[in-house]
């Protein structure tokens, strides 16, 4: 059997036919025996997907440095291969289909007053993590400042109990973030208010909260009405808040938007609610990890960088530096118009799977999904990120089929269940 390609302007293959046995690609193409032409890369999505699961973990860390030429170049070899074994597998397919993790940031939104329906919102988040394979669920409130009609974990919580085994949540993102934005003024913190800040901390934390978030050192407004907010990750209320997460051993999910130097808002967020100039955000990070380094740190939306700045050399340095700091990755598929993403063409960037090898025990899935009550029909935020969920929980499931088995583990279960003290 002979595969020719044409490097026309089509890039269409000559037809090849797998001699009449059953073959991995031909139940994929469900009742096909023969595959009459395949398309210009070689192989669809899942057919390369199974390719590189069948590779060890060396061989997956070689093929992700490859160039593009060099990856087809692969996979046209792999089915030559298989063709020449007289048409069996050159992979099993599945991975896929199997994948569950744990996603450690998600939102549920519910409404307010009268409409309020978390119970609601629990229901549709249970559905889609049923679906996709989110075995468990840490909910949290977004992070709120005072002029938001904000709220926090006794307005969902009561929704959670009736599924201990799905769910688990974080607290402060409505009181303690709005009140570490109000005194956003260093200089404005007394001993009193770190001391009322404390109290309000370890009492989340009795309640049952397993870590503080969402808690925003820079957070840029990406719409009207999301907040732009502000306060180095240093902020003596930060600090406060790592000692206490240090004395019970939970983490703080901390939302910074990565910037190095001090620099312009980007044009895509002209929209938002944002000043022109945006401070730097990465040296601050450094002194609280540093600071504390019993408080664990998670710091969120790795993979999908709104500023340009959290890349993996970045995270890897910062990572070797400090013990402390972790990353939940947030996977978007190829079109979102974020930097520093984890797949590039449906392949893991090689420079993040490199960082993934190398410090595998600190990473987590956050996919900030947000789960809206089938009874809101509001154009907040919230409603319109939900429509992002599907792409970006897909992708989810796509980045986690192709790490090594070993890192997979790690970053879907076993690292959440170790930081955030999951039973
Ligand atoms: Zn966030």
């Amino acid at each position: 059997m002979r595969i020719s390609i044409q490097k026309s302007k089509g890039q269409t293959f000559n037809q090849f036919k797998l001699a009449g046995v059953i073959s991995v690609f031909s139940l994929m193409l469900i009742s096909f025996v023969t595959i009459d032409t395949v398309q210009a890369q070689g192989l669809d999505h899942d057919q390369r997907r199974a390719i590189i699961q069948s590779l060890s973990d060396e061989d997956r860390q070689k093929f992700f440095g490859m160039s593009r030429e060099g990856k087809k170049k692969f996979f046209q070899e792999r089915v030559e291969e298989s063709a020449g074994s007289g048409g069996q597998p050159a992979a099993q397919p599945g991975g896929v289909p199997g994948v569950e993790f744990i996603d450690v940031h998600v939102h549920l939104i519910g409404g307010r007053s009268n409409n309020e329906d978390y119970r609601g919102a629990a229901i549709e988040a249970i559905d889609h993590m049923d679906r996709l394979g989110i075995r468990k669920a840490i909910i949290m409130p977004p992070p709120q400042v005072i002029n938001q009609d904000w709220y926090d974990y006794p307005a969902f919580v009561h929704a959670l109990h009736k599924y201990p085994d799905r769910f688990s949540f974080l607290g402060g993102g409505g009181e303690l973030n709005s009140e570490l934005h109000k005194y956003s003024a260093p200089s404005s913190v007394t001993e009193d208010v770190k001391r009322a800040f404390a109290d309000q901390a370890e009492k989340t934390i009795r309640d049952g909260a397993i870590g503080f978030g969402e808690i925003a050192s820079l957070h840029i407004s990406a719409v009207p009405g999301h907040p732009f907010e502000f306060v180095p990750a240093d902020h003596p209320l930060l600090r406060v808040l790592a000692d206490v997460a240090a004395k019970f051993d939970v983490p703080i999910d901390l939302h910074m938007d990565a910037a190095d130097n001090e620099m312009p808002v980007p044009p895509r967020f002209k929209d938002g609610d944002n000043p022109t100039l945006l401070p730097p955000t990465i040296e601050p990070l450094q002194r609280l990890l540093k600071y504390n380094p019993n408080a664990k740190i998670v710091w969120a939306h790795g993979g999908s960088d709104p500023l340009g700045s959290m890349s993996p050399a970045l995270i890897g340095k910062l990572m070797d530096e400090h013990s402390n700091l972790y990353v939940s990755l947030r996977v978007v598929g190829g079109r979102a118009p974020m930097h520093n993403k984890l797949l590039s063409f449906g392949e893991i960037v090689p420079e993040w799977l490199n960082i993934l090898n190398r410090h595998s025990d600190r990473f987590v899935i956050g996919s900030d999904s947000f789960f809206v009550s089938p009874n809101l029909r509001g154009s907040g935020p919230g409603t319109r990120f939900a429509q992002r969920n599907l792409p970006k929980l897909r992708a989810t499931r796509h980045f986690l089929s192709l790490l090594p088995p070993s890192v997979a583990r790690k970053i879907t279960r076993d690292n959440a269940i170790r930081i955030y003290g999951l039973k």
